[in-house]
């Protein structure tokens, strides 16, 4: 449950009843790390926690927006959007998105309530962009789809807020389904649903407790790695690689002896986890899984061992997890260097894993780490007023 309601929020700091409403959840990503920004497959789900806004039109061209989670106001005019190193640039990105695609957004009051933990590796940004553009869309009669406004939050985030990222969290938070995993081919943006053995599984999600914001250097630095990668296997190949989605595992021995070894530990996990994509799709479709788990287990091996983006606290998590009886596989989830871990549980051992993961990572960090289960969930979409405030 969101609280407060994000009307009584625009009612209370902003004195104002709302025109529209609107939601998009978090997401966790399944399988497909790091593959995004390649061309890569990626295998989200949308997560039950999302975040509301509710926005009313103003006619004096000004725009105001609060946030259950930030103090104060910010204040801005949308006519002039300009980026200010505050949370306001991932509202104002989407203003600047819809008004390069011929969307003119007028005034507009807002405000924002969420249970997205911010910074998480939840993607509390796409859902925050994702709400923001679909109630802009329906208070300024943009009339975009939901592929549309995935393309404007994930504009709004690159172009704007200034991160390198891939299209992976926009498009679940825009198209996730609920019983669903999302298989996203990040080259053509093709969708496939994959239905998920809904009673027979239950998804926890643990948080490390470190901020994921922190770490916008190691991503840009890999996102670097990965061109280079590609250029040196493209030189060893004596073909083009417009994208490392272009190689298949059968390309590894040939570029084990060619490239740095560095450099091949990067490119060997994008390949693989490509791969492990349509292993996991297989093993969901037939309901195995002991066979999800193992794609998830030689995931995290792969992030850790490879790309190099797990950390002490992560690597715990998911050692906790695998030793526990009940579960099939644990990996983190998200770009790394903090943020979340997944575990695929039985159902009837759910509450104790969760007991095991927060008292072992307890006893080594001192802390107790917060384990949610979660469930997929549909994507971003317009919610009706209630009827009086
Ligand atoms: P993640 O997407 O993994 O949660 P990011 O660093 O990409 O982490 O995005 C977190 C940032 O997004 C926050 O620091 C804040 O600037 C912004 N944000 C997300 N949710 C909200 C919210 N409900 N209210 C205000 N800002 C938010
Ligand atoms: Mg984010």
């Amino acid at each position: 449950m969101v609280t407060p309601a994000p009307a009584e929020l625009l009612a209370n700091r902003l004195g104002r009843r709302p025109d529209v409403i609107a939601r998009a959840p978090g997401r966790v990503n399944l399988i497909g790390e790091h593959t995004d920004y390649e061309g890569g497959l990626a295998l989200p789900i949308a997560i039950d926690r999302e975040t509301r806004v509710a926005l009313a039109r103003r006619e004096d061209g000004r725009a105001r927006a609060v946030s259950c989670q930030e103090s104060g106001e910010v204040a801005f005019n949308p006519a002039t959007p300009r980026r200010r190193g505050d949370w306001s640039d991932y509202v104002q990105g989407v203003v600047a998105a819809l008004a390069e695609r011929g969307i003119p957004v007028g005034g507009f009051d807002l405000a924002i309530a969420s249970d997205v933990p911010p910074g998480a590796g939840l993607s509390s940004s796409a859902a925050l962009q994702l709400a923001v553009a679909t109630a802009l869309d329906a208070a300024f009669g943009g009339g975009l789809d939901r592929v549309a406004l995935a393309r404007v939050a994930h504009a709004a985030e690159r172009g704007f807020v200034g991160i390198a990222c891939g299209i992976l969290d926009p498009f679940a938070s825009a198209l996730g389904r609920s019983g669903h995993a999302l298989r996203l081919d990040c080259a053509s943006e093709a969708t496939q649903y994959v239905s998920l053995p809904g009673a027979r599984f239950r998804l926890l999600v643990a948080h490390s407790g470190v901020r994921r914001s922190l770490a916008e250097n190691a991503y840009a630095e890999r996102v670097a790695e990965c061109r280079a990668a590609r250029r040196a296997a493209a030189t060893a190949l004596g073909r083009p690689v417009a994208r490392l989605r272009a190689l298949a595992p059968g390309d590894l021995p040939e570029l084990e002896a060619a490239l740095e070894p560095g450099l091949l530990r990067r490119l060997r996990h994008v390949v693989t986890e490509n791969a492990r994509v349509d292993a996991m799709c297989g093993a969901l479709r037939s309901g195995d899984l002991e066979a999800a788990g193992v794609v998830l287990r030689e995931g995290q091996r792969s992030l850790r061992d490879d790309f190099e983006v797990s950390t002490a606290e992560l690597d715990a998590l998911c050692e906790l997890g695998d030793a526990a009886a009940g579960v099939f596989g644990s990996r983190l989830t998200g770009a790394g260097f903090g943020g979340c871990t997944i575990h695929l549980v039985a159902p009837e051992r759910a509450a104790a894993v969760a007991e095991v993961l927060a008292e072992g990572f307890a006893l080594r960090f001192a802390r107790r780490p917060p384990v949610w289960s979660v469930a997929a969930a549909e994507g971003a979409g317009v919610l009706p007023l209630p009827p009086t405030l």
